[in-house]
């Protein structure tokens, strides 16, 4: 029997704007990898959604989809384990996304706190970035899931999702699981520049693809105390940047926490604790750096990934549509058919 049938679903994703760096790992890959054991999983690299920022950049998003790919089979997401879906391959996400806006309060989207905050970091935006909550309520109710995993940021759009999901149920019959979100580990790393989140478009990244020596640059640039002048100075824990990232990366909280005494009591300095944070995210990021000499010489492996996970979804996505279309008795061939024999034509 199918051991996938009893399995719950998850139906998570990313949008492919570039190489992913660590601030995706600690809050997203890393729990993914676990989750694949344990659930249905369905990875959608949301290409159709990216467009809503980069609609002037299309060649981005296409270059970005390998990429993403690479980066998802180097942190070990396992296409034997996971379904690895391509958005724009499966039309039925839009098809669902047009369809759950006729039930969408226009009142639930402009008051979503998460993209109030990104609105008004721009000077205008695409009717398609507007939307883009109910097409990630579509991501997920066409894979049917019951567990979202996602950042903190993206919580208004779970709750979102289950609004909608509840009023198509109310209004057309019983269709969709109400699903639940689940946060990451690390809800938000912040930048090696310390602002408050590392992203791409910030340019304060650590890539999944960085060599050791990039890694180690970039460490010896993070800020830690500036009130500190010598070793023997006591240091400061609190808004140091590399202490920060020790917390992310560190999982022997007794002799982390030992490194903070001494840190503060001015026994250790700041060129040792960014040899230990160099080293740790190395230790993380070298399985990585192998599996991705793997697929970069096992081109076949990434493509087939591709290819039958995104094949198997569109048949997921295809039966949910017409059960929605059935279910909200939208006309379809058959009714014209009948129609037609009703006025008896031939
Ligand atoms: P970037 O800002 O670098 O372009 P993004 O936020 O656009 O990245 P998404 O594809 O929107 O990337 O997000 C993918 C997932 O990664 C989401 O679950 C998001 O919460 C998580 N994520 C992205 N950046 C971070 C970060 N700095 N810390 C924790 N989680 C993050
Ligand atoms: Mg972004």
């Amino acid at each position: 029997m199918n051991q996938n049938i009893e399995k719950k679903r998850i139906l998570t994703g990313m949008r492919p704007t570039g190489a992913l760096h660590l601030g995706h790992y600690v809050g997203a890959l890393e729990n993914w990898v676990n989750l694949q054991d344990q659930y249905d999983s369905y990875f959608l690299i949301a290409d159709y959604q990216a467009l809503g920022d980069y609609a002037e950049d299309v060649g981005r998003i296409r270059d970005s989809v390998v990429q993403v790919v690479i980066d998802w089979l180097s942190v070990g997401l396992d296409p034997k384990k996971a379904t690895f879906v391509v958005q724009s391959y499966v039309p039925e996400y839009a098809e669902l996304t047009m369809l759950l806006d006729m039930i969408t309060p226009l009142g639930l989207i402009r008051g979503n706190p998460t993209l109030k905050d990104e609105m008004a970091r721009q000077n205008d935006v695409s009717m398609g970035f507007f939307n883009y909550p109910v097409s990630q309520a579509a991501d997920i109710l066409i894979n049917k899931a019951h567990l979202v995993p996602v950042g903190n940021d993206q919580l208004p759009h779970i709750e979102l999702t289950r609004e909608i999901a509840r009023k198509f149920n109310r209004l057309y019959g019983q269709t969709f699981p109400i699903p639940d979100a689940l946060v990451g580990r690390v809800p938000r790393l912040i930048g090696i520049d310390g602002q408050a989140k590392m992203s791409k478009s910030l340019g304060n990244c650590i890539y999944l693809s960085d060599s050791s020596e990039t890694v180690k640059s970039k460490v010896e640039r993070m800020y830690t105390d500036p009130t500190r002048i010598r070793i023997s100075d006591p240091g400061h824990i609190e808004g140091n940047v590399v202490f920060t990232y020790l917390d992310a990366f560190h999982n022997d909280r007794g002799e982390l926490n030992d490194l903070k005494q001494r840190y503060m009591s001015g026994k250790v300095g700041d060129v040792k604790v960014k040899s230990i944070l160099t080293k740790l995210i190395n230790d993380t990021l070298e399985p990585v750096r192998e599996r991705r000499n793997y697929y970069e010489a096992h081109t076949e492996e990434i493509r087939e990934a591709i290819v039958e996970g995104t094949k198997k979804a569109k048949l997921i996505a295809e039966t949910t549509v017409s059960e929605v279309r059935g279910a909200m008795n939208i006309l379809d061939y058959e009714d014209l058919n009948n129609i037609r024999k009703a006025m008896g034509s031939k």
